[in-house]
């Protein structure tokens, strides 16, 4: 099956919202099986939107629309699929009763305009929004199937996972089973140049690396007729990647890297405490991220100028003066000063020059040091990076709290 992804909407042609539907929506068909070979974006125009039906129609089977299924004029997107297919729509009687319940459980006035939600053709699959006053729906006429879904993306995804894809899932031969691998520690690149030969060979299960920010994923994907082959499967292709990515691969699926520390640092019953510079808690923010982690995380202090980070860490004088703030010795002196401050067993620190200003020909833009004290020893690691002033901060937090996730494997 072939499908086309249709944003409808003037805001999104002008750059003023971000087409996320139409990447979640690309996401899990490809999870789905289902190949995608064109997107497309129309604003709110009965015309251009006919057109861009027609065109989706000449070269997909399916055609998943987002947006413009609200109460007002300018929300064409039914209305013109209705045209597309020559159909007339009538009130659909659950879907008015559910719209007139919305508006009054959330005490609003209903207008008369927002019935228009709640016609369809006699013949389509009505899509319950659970979450919003749209319904949505599904026409298949001859194995040409239209999608039509609401815009916000918080309306748009629960409609999407509760009605369309146990729809698709009839149409699917055998399943897909994947398995995904999170890398931290080497760029897409040397990750992906590791695993050459098994991309350059693969046929089931494929491998397929995306590359986020501060991280690599490896998406296993294998065809089979049941879960179960799936998975047996993928079983040797992770072997074999784990094999050769070792420590690098800090997690499967969504997890994340906070939440991999986070329970070793809850398991092994340790305490940590933060201070950072350049990186203005940002360290923190992303450990608490992890729900579990208050009987670990002590405390955060962010230690912008020197003075706080003699006042508040015990960094000597001498220390700034001779070496400068940023510096490994001070990332030392800091971690070990918040560790004992906070009396953890851990204390972590940052300090750098994230620019854009700031840096001279010795310490450079994206120069940061990360220091570690576990238990009375000192680590510092020196850091190179480069993205402007958010990316080299995210990038010193990442790399911070995956140098200490080694340390504790
Ligand atoms: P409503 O019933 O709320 O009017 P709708 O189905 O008519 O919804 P639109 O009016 O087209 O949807 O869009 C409503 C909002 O949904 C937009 O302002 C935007 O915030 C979000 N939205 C619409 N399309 C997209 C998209 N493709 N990606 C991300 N967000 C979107």
């Amino acid at each position: 099956m072939k499908a086309e992804i249709l944003a409808v909407g003037t805001e999104i042609l002008l750059g003023d919202i971000i087409n996320t539907n139409a990447q979640y929506i690309a996401k899990r068909l490809a999870d789905l099986g289902v190949s995608v070979y064109h997107q497309s974006v129309v604003g709110d125009n009965p015309e251009r939107l006919l057109e861009a039906y027609n065109l989706a129609f000449s070269r997909a089977d399916l055609v998943i629309a987002t947006g413009g299924l609200g109460p007002t004029k300018d929300d064409l997107t039914k209305e013109v699929a209705f045209e597309y297919f020559k159909k007339q729509s009538v009130v659909h009687e659950p879907s008015l009763q559910s719209i007139e319940k919305y508006y009054k459980d959330t005490n609003r006035q209903m207008t008369e305009s927002v019935k228009k939600q709640a016609y369809f053709p006699v013949d389509a699959v009505i899509l319950p929004n659970n979450n919003g006053t749209a319904p949505g729906c599904i026409i298949d006429e001859d194995r040409n199937i239209v999608a039509l879904l609401p815009g916000p993306p918080w309306e748009m995804k629960p409609m999407f996972e509760e009605s369309v894809v146990p729809y698709l899932k009839k149409f699917q031969q055998g399943v897909l089973v994947s398995k995904v691998l999170r890398v931290i520690g080497v760029g897409e690149s040397k990750a992906a140049s590791i695993l050459e030969d098994i991309m350059d060979n693969q046929t089931n299960p494929t491998v397929a690396p995306y590359a986020k920010e501060g991280e690599v994923t490896f998406r296993i994907t294998a065809k089979a007729n049941t879960q179960e082959e799936g998975t047996r499967l993928i079983v040797p292709m992770e072997k074999e990647i784990r094999r050769r990515l070792g420590s690098n691969i800090y997690g499967e699926g969504n997890i994340t890297l906070e939440h991999v520390l986070g329970e070793m640092l809850v398991n092994k019953k340790l305490t940590i405490a933060t201070a950072e510079s350049c990186t203005g808690g940002m360290v923190a923010a992303r450990l608490i991220n992890y729900p579990g982690i208050s009987s670990a995380f002590v405390e955060g202090a962010v230690t912008y100028c020197n003075e706080a980070k003699v006042k508040r860490l015990g960094v000597k004088q001498e220390t700034l003066d001779k070496y400068g703030a940023v510096s490994s010795e001070v990332a030392g002196e800091m971690a070990e000063g918040i560790a004992k401050a906070a009396g953890t067993n851990i204390g972590i620190s940052t300090t750098g020059i994230a620019g854009p200003d700031g840096g001279s020909e010795d310490k450079p833009v994206g120069l940061v040091y990360v220091g570690l004290y576990i238990n009375g020893k000192v680590k510092t690691e020196m850091l190179k990076l480069v993205g402007d002033r958010q990316k080299i901060r995210e990038r010193a937090t990442m790399q911070l709290l995956d140098l200490l996730r080694r340390e504790l494997l």
